[in-house]
């Protein structure tokens, strides 16, 4: 079946990138989750145009042949990982900054663009893209659309989906539809964009988007608290929130995170100190008040120190170190992030149940994040050869996904269910949504070929 249809693909597009030596498919089989074990995938093709996707896609319909969209590689929940015998479709290849629309301050672009690309872009001509993930200077617009990524700013100015306008997709069978376009309001019938953002490339394969661009926001100005615990951190979270405050930035680092960052970026982090949170301000005239404010709700929360960024070049540095976060965790070891999110009134709770359960496991973990979202990632950091840090991992990570929910929250933030959440997908949704889901996944992708055995 393979082999057919591989010689079938290479016949209708003879000018298609395709992989199939062992080796570089290899390349190609797994993401930013090292610990699962995905299977290999039959090829990897890079195509170039929609008008690509679709042959591709009506091929593999022909063929039973499953895909598995493809963007960076930089996911952290197994969602582009190898399917055995599939086709690995890597959208890199279309990666063209098609507009920028000052009049209507959209962009259209195709879904290769890394992030920050797209983001020097808009800057160019005085306008910015407001979604940014750590990871934002490798990972692609399609995966961000595909998980609905969060990132540093997104407290202010909302996730992916927020941005997002209109979609181009090529469905299961080949068929290419546009779900929306350059209008801000646009209600007419139901909203297919949204149904498609967040779908981890299970219901069809993004190869266009119309985004919202913004005026860019004036400079910001950056503070720096730290607190004895990091249960007093998770305080001043909940307190900053609940006193109408919403800083561009509020962001987690504990005690183990802020060591390894330290140790690896030579910062200057105090050592000591149990917690830290980054809170940003961009509101131009306003933003030396708000983070007065934001201040008097860190100290109010028993903060051991208060520091504002000296000029634009340290709060630079300074936000780089929390993007190198979970890069610094590595440096000490087998790095497994994980992510959860709780209502924000709640982040001191789940930061005690987080650091119940490691204690309780013996794991180390290193915990930061969005904690104005209400969404951290605890990091259990392992040596490599240790045979049971696996099994214990899994075991602590199911009671930290408990309490997330418990706390009225979610099993994950922003990075997706994919392969790592999808035992806990019905403990989230419950049976009937996840009946729905199916449902939908039937009638968009009968036969299963997108991305199957990813979220459900
Ligand atoms: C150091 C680090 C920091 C990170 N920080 C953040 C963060 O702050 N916030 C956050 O949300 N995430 C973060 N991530 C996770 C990851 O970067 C995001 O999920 C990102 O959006 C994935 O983009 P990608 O291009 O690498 O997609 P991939 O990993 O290649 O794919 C992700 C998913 O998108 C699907 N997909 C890709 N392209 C398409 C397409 N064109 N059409 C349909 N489906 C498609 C794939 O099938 C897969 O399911 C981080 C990751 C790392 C390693």
């Amino acid at each position: 079946m393979g082999a057919g249809f591989l010689e079938a693909l290479r016949a209708a597009l003879p000018g298609l990138r395709v992989l199939t030596a062992a080796g570089e498919v290899e390349a190609y089989r797994y993401d930013e989750t090292e610990y699962l074990h995905p299977g290999v995938p039959l090829g990897v093709a890079f195509p170039r145009s929609t008008a690509d996707v679709a042959a591709i896609v009506r091929l593999a319909a022909a063929h039973g042949v499953p895909l598995v969209p493809r963007g960076a590689g930089t996911g952290l929940s197994g969602g582009a990982t190898g399917v055995e015998g599939a086709l690995t479709v890597v959208m890199t290849g279309m990666a063209a900054i098609l507009e920028i629309d000052q009049a209507n301050l959209v962009a259209v672009v195709q879904p290769g663009v890394i992030n920050a690309d797209l983001g020097r872009a808009a800057a160019a001509v005085g306008l910015f893209y407001a979604p940014d993930p750590a990871s934002f200077e490798t990972c692609t617009i399609g995966g961000n659309l595909a998980e609905n990524s969060g990132g540093l700013r997104c407290l202010k100015y909302g996730v992916t989906r927020d941005a997002v306008l209109g979609l181009e997709v090529v469905l299961a069978d080949g068929t290419v539809i546009r779900t929306g376009g350059k209008t801000i309001k646009d209600v007419a019938g139901y909203d297919l964009t949204h149904l498609f953002i967040g779908s981890e490339g299970t219901l069809g394969i993004v190869t266009e988007a119309t985004l919202r661009l913004r005026p860019a926001p004036p400079p910001s100005l950056t503070l720096l608290a730290f607190f004895a615990t990091v249960h007093d951190a998770g305080r001043a979270v909940a307190g900053i929130t609940a006193a109408g405050l919403v800083p561009v930035t509020l962001e987690l680092m504990d005690r183990f995170t802020i060591r390894a960052v330290d140790a690896a970026m030579r910062v200057g982090l105090p050592a000591d100190a149990g917690a830290m949170l980054l809170i940003e301000s961009d509101a131009g005239v306003g933003a030396a008040d708000e983070l007065d404010r934001a201040e008097a709700a860190c100290r109010a929360s028993g903060a051991t120190e208060v520091a504002r960024a000296a000029d634009p070049t340290e709060a630079d540095w300074l936000r780089e170190a929390r993007r190198k976060a979970h890069w610094s965790l590595e440096q000490a070891g087998v790095a497994r992030m994980d992510d959860v999110g709780v209502p924000r009134s709640r982040v001191p709770e789940l930061l005690d149940a987080i650091e119940a359960i490691s204690a309780e496991a013996g794991l180390p973990v290193g915990v930061f994040g969005h904690a104005g979202d209400g969404n951290l990632h605890p990091t259990f950091v392992v040596d490599r050869d240790d045979p049971t840090a696996e099994a214990r991992i899994n075991a602590a990570r199911a009671r930290i996904y408990e309490a997330a929910i418990a706390l009225g929250g979610t099993i994950t933030g922003e990075h997706g269910t994919g392969v790592a959440k999808r035992a806990y997908l019905e403990a989230q949704r419950g049976p009937d949504a996840v009946r729905v889901m199916r449902a939908v996944k039937a009638a968009l992708d009968p036969q299963g070929i997108l991305n199957p055995g990813k979220v459900l």
